[in-house]
């Protein structure tokens, strides 16, 4: 089925979407995608105007992905907004959007999964976190999702670093002829990375949730005088004044994800999770060694 709205045609089944990229072959545009769960923010926006700069035809994927939610509470919970979605999707240029049903997409007897081992084993892969299982439904769905859009570039956000990573992998690892683009984090004025989860703050939560950027700039800091270890423990204790403990607060590098011990090394991140107001929020803040300023993306 195909819907307008405004000037965007929704697609929502994958044999339909199938026969318009089929018809994009023959006229050898360039296609720029953006896979996203929904809920668009200004974040979304970035990584759709991205698109529309540098390809001839920009998708945008909006689904809501059962495979990479550990709790059932957490998937049913995730905010949604489709026509709002639509209007931004038609404000960004967008020339389609694809929404599809999770049966359509996993079809009975699907029983593929991909994996990326080592990167998905930390930070948020790890046992006390997320764990891998999180990150091999996202690496299933944008290996399917790559496969029936065939984009050019992909286009992911630098606010999930490790997504970004284990995904930058996996395209180099299977060959897919996609290139993917990581695009800088978008935030609120007062510092905090947009995300569709921030919607499920209460007042009091969103004003406390701003220690996650502030925690990450006096880690930053600290890291670029006295090394990683110190940035660290600064940034520890900005959590532990709001009387918060972060899941995980690490330096590693940006690709490979390997900590580190040395201000100096090159491309490196200070990564957080932390639970604000009963919702995960995860943030990090790209380091160039020896600048004291965030890496280019
Ligand atoms: P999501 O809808 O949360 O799955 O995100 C879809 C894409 O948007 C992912 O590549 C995210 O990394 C990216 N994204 C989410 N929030 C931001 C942000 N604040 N700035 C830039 N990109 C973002």
């Amino acid at each position: 089925m195909t819907t307008g709205s405004g000037t965007v045609q929704v697609v929502r089944s994958v044999a339909e979407l199938e026969g318009i990229r089929e018809e994009l072959r023959g006229t050898e545009r360039t296609v720029g995608f953006v896979p996203t769960m929904g809920f668009l923010h200004d974040g979304h926006a970035s990584l759709l105007a991205a698109a529309r700069a540098q390809c001839d035809f920009v998708v945008l994927s909006i689904f809501v992905n059962p495979k990479q939610f550990n709790q059932a509470s957490d998937l049913e919970g995730y905010p949604r907004d489709e026509e709002r979605d639509l209007g931004i999707a038609a404000e960004q240029g967008v020339d389609l959007v694809f929404s599809p049903e999770a049966d359509d997409l996993y079809p009975e007897g699907f029983a593929t999964s991909v994996e990326v081992r080592g990167l998905t084993d930390v930070l948020c892969g790890s046992e006390d976190s997320r764990g891998a299982g999180h990150f091999r439904g996202v690496t299933t769905v944008v290996a399917l999702l790559l496969n029936l859009v065939d984009p050019d570039v992909a286009y992911f956000g630098q606010k999930d670093a490790q997504q970004a990573a284990v995904i930058g992998r996996m395209v180099r690892d299977l060959a897919f002829r996609t290139r993917v683009a990581v695009v800088p984090t978008v935030r609120e004025p007062d510092g905090l990375a947009m995300s569709s989860r921030n919607a499920r703050l209460s007042e009091a939560g969103r004003q406390t949730a701003v220690v996650v950027p502030r925690a990450l700039e006096r880690a930053r800091e600290v890291a670029l005088s006295e090394g990683p270890a110190a940035g660290i423990e600064a940034g520890r204790a900005v959590f532990r004044a709001e009387g918060l403990e972060p899941e995980y607060l690490e330096a590693r590098t940006l690709s490979g994800l390997r900590e580190v011990e040395e201000a100096s090394e090159d491309d490196w991140m200070l990564a957080v999770a932390v639970e604000v107001d009963g919702v995960r929020l995860i943030d990090n803040l790209p380091v160039e060694a020896g600048t004291g300023k965030g890496a280019g993306r």
